[in-house]
C-alpha cells in the first residue's frame, strides 16, 4: 500500500515541479526563478542529473509540504502557472520563469511550510524568490504565509526589484550563492565548489 502511496506523490510532484528538466527540456538561457536563488553549481547539478532530486520530494517535510500547497490551492480555488519575463545582460537574452503558489492579477502569496522557529523567518533566500516573482508578474502585493506547527505567520514583500537590480542577481550568482547551502547539499560529496567553501571555512 506504502508504495502506491509514494509513486502518486512521487507522479504528482513529477507533473508539477519536475517534468521539464527530467525530459531535458530546460534551455540554458531559460532559469527558474528558483535556480537563481540559490546555488549555481547546483542548478548544474539539477539539469544534469535530475533523477537524483526525485528522492528529495520524498522526504516526509517534502510531502507535508506539498500536501499544504495542493490544500491551499484547492481551498483558494487556485492552479499554479509558470510566469516569464526576460532581461537583455551585456546583449544575452535571459528569461527568468516563476511558479508562485498564488497569484491573482494584484495579490501574490507564497507558501511555505516550515519548522524553523518565528523568530529566525522570514528566510533571506524566501524574500528574494518573492521579489522575483513580484517583478515577474509586476504584482501589486506580495506576501510569504509560513505555516508553522506553531502558527500562521504573514510576511509582506514591500520591495520591488529593478531590472538592474535582477541583472546584479545574474551576475553574483555564486556556487554556492548562500554559506549555509553546501550543508544541505545532496551533491555536496561530489561537488568541487563544496570543498573550496569547507577549505575557505577551516582557513577563517
Ligand atoms: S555542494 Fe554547495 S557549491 Fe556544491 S552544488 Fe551543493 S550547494 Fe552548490
Amino acid at each position: 500500500m506504502i508504495e502506491k502511496i509514494l509513486r502518486t506523490l512521487l507522479d504528482h510532484v513529477i507533473e508539477k515541479y519536475h517534468k521539464w528538466l527530467l525530459e531535458r527540456k530546460a534551455m540554458p538561457n531559460e532559469i527558474a526563478v528558483y535556480e537563481l536563488c540559490s546555488c549555481r553549481q547546483k542548478s548544474i547539478f539539477n539539469r544534469s542529473l535530475p533523477e537524483l532530486i526525485l528522492s528529495e520530494s520524498l522526504r516526509p517535510g517534502s510531502i507535508i509540504g506539498e500536501l499544504i500547497h495542493e490544500g491551499l490551492e484547492k481551498i483558494f480555488g487556485y492552479e499554479e502557472k509558470v510566469f516569464k519575463k526576460s532581461i537583455d545582460i551585456e546583449g544575452v537574452k535571459y528569461t527568468l520563469c516563476g511558479q508562485p503558489d498564488y497569484f491573482d492579477g494584484e495579490v501574490l502569496i507564497d507558501f511555505k511550510y516550515t519548522t524553523a522557529p518565528e523568530h529566525t523567518l522570514p528566510k533571506e533566500h524566501h524574500l528574494l524568490q518573492v521579489k522575483l516573482y513580484k517583478w515577474i508578474t509586476e504584482a501589486k502585493e506580495a506576501y510569504i504565509l509560513y505555516i508553522t506547527p506553531r502558527g500562521l505567520f504573514t510576511i509582506k514583500v514591500e520591495e520591488c526589484l529593478a531590472d538592474d537590480d535582477v541583472r546584479r542577481l545574474f551576475e553574483t550568482w555564486s556556487s554556492p550563492r548562500f554559506p549555509w547551502e553546501c550543508a544541505q547539499c545532496l551533491y555536496r560529496s561530489h561537488c568541487p565548489h563544496a570543498k573550496a567553501h569547507k577549505e575557505a571555512e577551516t582557513r577563517k
